[in-house]
């Protein structure tokens, strides 16, 4: 599994916000300045096919406007893609997309079939996902994602504080790229303590951080934590599937 970082920080600080390019096609999140973000990354957000949104907070999701009209001017895309979310974002994203290009509705729903899953359970081709509930504060539901393949799972945990299935996702998962927004955790996002604790308990996962805050970033280089990993936007976490 390739997993292009296209966004590594929270939406205070001077990266991308959080978001994940899978294996070119798969999506995890579209927050602002996403589809910007892919092209200058050499990415084109016209290859995906599939979105897994984690919240609805506008750091991970006001780019589909964006995205849903770029379709309309790129020639060879598929007519049906697919979003993976819960009822309520159902109605906020087509909410948002009226917004965004009130004119243009027409020309986008003729160019795109959205197709809205909100199993807890699905297969994106050869790719098994469990959708795990989490806890982001007063925002709910908030989701994490597994993705499985060859009996590795790769885990997402969205925004997240540290809560039970916080856990549950990194004694789970073989790498997790995870929130970790704080210097010190609290009851919306998990902070560099958090993590410690987690990398600590959990060694077999290894812990890709992101959602950083500037100066959270600057804090885990000195820190130089074992199992982690800090990225910076664009770096591609290629995954053995052996
Ligand atoms: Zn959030
Ligand atoms: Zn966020």
């Amino acid at each position: 599994m390739k997993v292009v970082v296209i966004g590594s920080g929270n939406i205070t600080g001077a990266s991308n916000s959080a978001s994940y390019l899978i294996d070119n096609h798969i999506m995890i999140d579209m927050p602002n300045g996403c589809c910007k973000a892919m092209k200058k990354l050499g990415y084109s957000e016209t290859d995906i096919k599939y979105l897994l949104l984690t919240h609805f907070h506008g750091d991970h999701y006001f780019d589909i406007p964006f995205y849903l009209l770029g379709r309309v001017h790129s020639e060879n895309v598929d007519k049906n893609i697919y979003f993976f979310t819960s009822k309520d974002g159902i109605r906020k994203i087509k909410k948002l997309t009226k917004l965004g290009f009130p004119n243009s509705l027409d020309k986008i729903y003729a160019n795109t079939v959205i197709n809205y899953i909100t199993n807890l359970r699905f297969s994106i081709e050869d790719i098994e996902v469990e959708k795990v509930l989490v806890d982001h504060g007063e925002l709910k539901p908030a989701y994490g994602y597994i993705l499985t393949r060859n009996g590795i799972n790769v885990g997402f945990s969205g925004d997240t504080c540290l809560c039970e299935n916080a856990e549950y996702l990194a004694s789970k998962c073989l790498y997790l790229f995870t929130d970790c927004s704080k210097l010190i955790g609290n009851d919306k996002h998990m902070g560099i303590d958090n993590i410690e604790y987690l990398s600590d308990k959990y060694q077999n996962c290894t812990f890709i951080v992101s959602h950083m805050d500037d100066e959270v970033r600057e804090e885990l280089h000195k820190k130089k934590l074992k199992n982690i990993i800090i990225p910076s936007d664009g770096d591609i976490i290629e995954i053995a599937e052996v």
